[in-house]
């Protein structure tokens, strides 16, 4: 049975060596990773992992956190195109309520992110925090084709059900192991299993009852159980849906 963890940032160095993340989460039964890029600073790095490493799929975008002075998008878009057959996303892209950026600027940078994933028939990998529903109207907007996925999504069932019918599945991570985060599992346990990909976003978002340390894409494993209990259907169930749900999506 093969995991496949969605989103997760194997460049950041707090993770340590790759090589040693790989045949940890491989014991466990993780074997793929989808690694979306921040900004330019790790473009390269990402794509130089997916190249050395078979497991290890890329993607290229500018995080609302990110944004430089200076105008990332035209070399974004241009070593996207580039890259096309190298990268199965774009992203992560996003926005987010709570920074400082006000949200016409991150839309400036999303806005020309969401036309490139068209252009390239790619999905998106979307960061949204305090930022669903303007989220949304801009997806509406702008429809990307291929479609995508809402990383540690946490929003309300009908939030939920606007980003499926827009083509996005729902990125569940480390967040449904906490029972406080009642709200999110139970969004997770209602909205079915074929809108479900899998994610640690390691080294961020540690799992229950390991706050404060880095989290690993072995901890894939305690996300999928957790899901499994949630849903009250077989790991086996499980891991299979959501490892086909992230092949269709990425295209691995
Ligand atoms: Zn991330």
């Amino acid at each position: 049975m093969a995991l496949i963890d969605s989103h997760c940032h194997l460049d950041f160095a707090r993770l340590g060596n790759v090589e040693q993340i790989l045949a940890q989460a491989n014991a466990v039964g993780v074997t793929q990773f989808v690694v979306p890029s921040v900004d330019k600073n790790n473009w390269r790095e990402v794509l130089r992992l997916a190249r050395q490493y078979q497991p290890i799929h890329a993607a290229l975008g500018v995080h609302p956190y990110f944004l430089a002075a200076d105008n990332q998008l035209p070399q974004l878009a241009q070593l996207a195109t580039n890259q096309r057959e190298n990268i199965v996303a774009i992203g992560e892209v996003g926005l987010d309520g709570a920074i400082s950026a006000p949200l016409t600027q991150q839309l400036d940078v999303l806005l020309p992110q969401l036309k490139l994933a068209s252009d390239l028939n790619l999905p998106l990998i979307c960061h949204a925090h305090k930022a669903y529903d303007p989220l949304l109207k801009q997806l509406r907007r702008h429809n990307v084709g291929a479609g995508g996925v809402v990383h540690g999504f946490s929003g309300s069932l009908v939030q939920a059900t606007e980003f499926i019918k827009l083509g996005f599945k729902l990125g569940v991570g480390g967040v449904i192991t906490y029972p406080r985060a009642k709200k999110t599992r139970q969004v997770i346990a209602t909205i079915g299993l074929e809108h479900l990909v899998l994610e640690t976003d390691a080294p961020d978002m540690p799992i229950c009852g390991q706050q404060g340390q880095i989290n690993t894409p072995s901890n894939l494993v305690y996300i999928a159980t957790t899901l499994a209990e949630l849903i009250e259907q077989p790991i086996e169930v499980v891991i299979q849906k959501t490892s086909e749900n992230s092949r269709y999506l990425f295209d691995l």
